[in-house]
């Protein structure tokens, strides 16, 4: 039976937050604020308990971080006239449209219209052609802060297999880049499953690190890996219960199951969730900074 690492977000994200602290005092010192403006369109729950951690986190830091809300029944031009102000709004050095928008607003019209280098999510067209090319600009926060979980607790991605379940342009697909460029974060042979993968079992066997994002719950379990795997567990699903809540939040991993084999492991909640939260932060620290050099 293998010791069970548990790979801790917060702790990495409370590293990443003192080591900006040094960023964000030599920007007040020039009088300017890191600023995100969120928007938020509709009311779907989750969308807005996520705004409301990230606007907080901002404020705890001494940040700008304001929410722009707006009903479910705007429509696309009023979101592109909404973004079209933002993207001439000096407070802001960030924007940050969350997902998903309503049906009738074509999501990728608006990721389009934000301003490339406002774009902190790394959403843009512009910003993911950059990553693909191996020349970043903005890295999209959940992958960017998986790879810096992995090296904060030294786990080598180089000669490796990954295998990440699931393909979206927010997780799958730029963690794919990622872990495949060639350079000390990647170097990776990375294998990429998705809702047509047959058997993906499979894959999931042969990999020395998983990466699970497809939002099923729990639907990678013991049998699916290998003694020794590192597995990120990225899928944050609201699974009913009979809490106060009414709902209990779980992983795309059976943790229980996979705890015998996997070396380590990030848990939901504080694993890779609290890591988005720290990557945004640095993003906009970062698109401040651009202004003053
Ligand atoms: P998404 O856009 O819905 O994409 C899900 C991906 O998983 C798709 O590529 C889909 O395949 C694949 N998939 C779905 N069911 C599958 C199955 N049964 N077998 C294999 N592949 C399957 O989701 P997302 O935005 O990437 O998010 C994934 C999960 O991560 C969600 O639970 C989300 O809440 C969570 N998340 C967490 C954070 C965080 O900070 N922790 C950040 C972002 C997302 P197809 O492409 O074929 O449809």
């Amino acid at each position: 039976m293998t010791e069970t690492k548990i790979l801790s977000g917060k702790e990495v994200a409370s590293a990443v937050y003192d080591d900006l602290s040094s960023s964000i005092d030599r920007l007040t010192s020039e009088k300017i604020t890191p600023g995100l403006a969120a928007v938020l369109v509709g009311d779907d729950p989750a969308s807005q308990v996520y705004v409301r951690n990230k606007r907080r986190r901002f404020e705890n830091m001494g940040l700008l971080g304001e929410t722009f809300r707006m009903g479910d029944d705007s429509s696309e031009s009023d979101v592109l006239t909404l973004i079209n102000d933002l993207n001439g709004d000096d407070r802001f050095h960030g924007i940050l449209i969350q997902l998903p928008l309503p049906k009738g607003i074509d999501s990728d019209s608006v990721l389009r219209s934000v301003r490339p280098d406002k774009d902190v999510d790394g959403f843009h067209p512009e910003n993911i052609g950059l990553l693909a090319a191996g020349n970043p600009r903005f890295i999209p926060c959940t992958p960017k802060g998986i790879l810096r979980i992995l090296q904060f607790y030294n786990i080598e991605t180089s000669g490796k297999h990954a295998v990440i379940v699931g393909r979206s342009n927010i997780v799958g697909r730029p963690m794919a880049l990622m872990l495949s460029a060639k350079n000390d974060t990647g170097n990776a042979t990375v294998t990429v499953c998705h809702s047509r993968t047959p058997d993906i079992a499979n894959y999931t066997r042969q990999a020395d690190i998983v990466i699970a994002a497809l939002g099923m719950p729990s639907l990678i379990k013991g049998d699916m890996i290998s003694d020794g795997t590192v597995i990120i567990d990225v899928g944050i699903n609201r699974v009913e219960d009979n809490s106060e809540k009414g709902y209990k939040l779980s992983g795309d991993v059976d943790y229980e199951s996979v705890m015998d084999k996997a070396s380590a492991i990030t848990p939901v909640p504080g694993g890779v969730g609290p890591m988005t939260i720290a990557m945004l932060v640095e993003n906009t620290v970062e698109a401040a900074e651009r202004l003053i050099s």
